[in-house]
């Protein structure tokens, strides 16, 4: 089985009205991280769902693990692994506890279900904890565990449904290195997120989802190369020279000038190499020059035509900007 998820034009529309899914197509093989970038409610929860058996999709097709869906819902259930936004876990048991009892509903011998537990609480870093309550655990800790617990049957294909929102940059960073771990190990990831750099980070191939809508597809290089731009900034020591340098740049698809800075934006045709020698072959007298590659971050507004809301911990130069943050406020 060479493709581990495919999706052939899914629609959803539920029953208020709502059309969640407006044909969505993809294929994922095995032993990729697919990250499926989107703001809020742009229906990727319910993509998960439809894919894990959980509900019906209005029309279209698809196939988890060689099995059709929704007709052999029971069989793709049987083989993934999924973590969904909310983890269902009992505060009152402890870690290993929690562990031994869903390895039981699986119908692991006790004794099993315990040396699975234990090979897990290892794997995430965990065994420290494993006779704490859950109850007493950090958000980080939550979704490793929960983690945990999707993968006791050791399932080739794991859904992540936006494993790390609401977690901190270092707890944020430390489930990246585990999701890649499983994926080097051979397992499929399908993982949601709101997060333009854990996709940029971790996935093998990305969606991005708009209202129900795959945008585009594919490795992060080829979506910054296809919709990305490189901007650089020239800080002139005399602004009399700004027509100068817009001169060596015909083919630029912007020029801001800001007093004595310039902000070029490059047009298909440019490289930033090529600029660069430009410059300095026409001795123009700069301050300082910084090339600006490009960034998901354009590809998403781009495409989706939202602005991009630095977060809190991204304006402190941490991690990760949430997709799409400002659109809430204007949708
Ligand atoms: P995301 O996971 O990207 O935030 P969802 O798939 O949860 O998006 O939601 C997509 C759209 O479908 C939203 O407009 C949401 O309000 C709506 N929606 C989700 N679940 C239901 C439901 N059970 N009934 C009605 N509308 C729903």
């Amino acid at each position: 089985m060479d493709e581990a998820i495919v999706a052939g034009s899914l629609t959803k529309q539920y029953r208020n009205g709502v059309k969640a899914l407006a044909g969505v197509t993809f294929h994922i093989k095995q032993g990729e991280i697919f990250g499926y970038l989107g703001r809020n409610g742009s229906g990727k929860t319910t993509t998960v769902r439809i894919l894990t058996g959980l509900t019906k999709p209005t029309s279209g097709k698809a196939q988890v693990a060689g099995y059709n869906l929704p007709s052999e819902a029971s069989y793709v259930r049987s083989h993934i692994g999924v973590t969904l936004q909310e983890a269902a876990l009992d505060d009152m048991l402890t870690a290993s506890e929690h562990l031994v009892f869903i390895g039981g509903l699986w119908g692991l011998a006790s004794g099993q279900a315990k040396g699975r537990a234990d090979e897990l609480l290892q794997q995430f870093g965990l065994t420290q904890s494993a006779d704490r309550r859950v109850g007493t655990f950090s958000g980080g800790m939550r979704r490793r565990l929960d983690i945990a617990t999707a993968l006791i049957m050791r399932p080739q294909i794991l859904f992540l449904d936006e494993p790390t929102t609401g977690l901190d940059p270092q707890s944020r960073r430390a489930l990246w290195g585990e999701i890649r771990a499983l994926r080097d190990d051979g397992a499929t990831v399908f993982l949601t997120t709101q997060y333009l750099e854990e996709a940029d980070e971790l996935a093998d191939k990305i969606a991005i989802l708009n209202r129900g809508s795959i945008e585009a597809l594919g490795t992060a290089a080829e979506l910054k190369e296809r919709f990305g731009t490189t901007s650089i900034k020239v800080q002139l020591s005399d602004s009399a020279d700004a027509r100068r340098l817009r001169a060596l740049v015909p083919d630029a698809a912007a020029v801001d000038e800001k007093g004595s800075e310039l902000s070029i934006t490059l047009g298909p045709k440019d490289s930033s190499w090529d600029v660069l020698g430009r410059l300095h072959s026409a001795e123009v007298p700069v301050v300082s020059v910084s090339v600006r590659e490009p960034s998901l971050e354009d590809v998403f507004v781009k495409l989706t035509g939202e602005e991009v809301e630095q977060s809190g911990e991204n304006a402190a130069g941490a991690a990760a900007t949430p997709a799409g943050a400002g659109a809430g406020a204007t949708a």
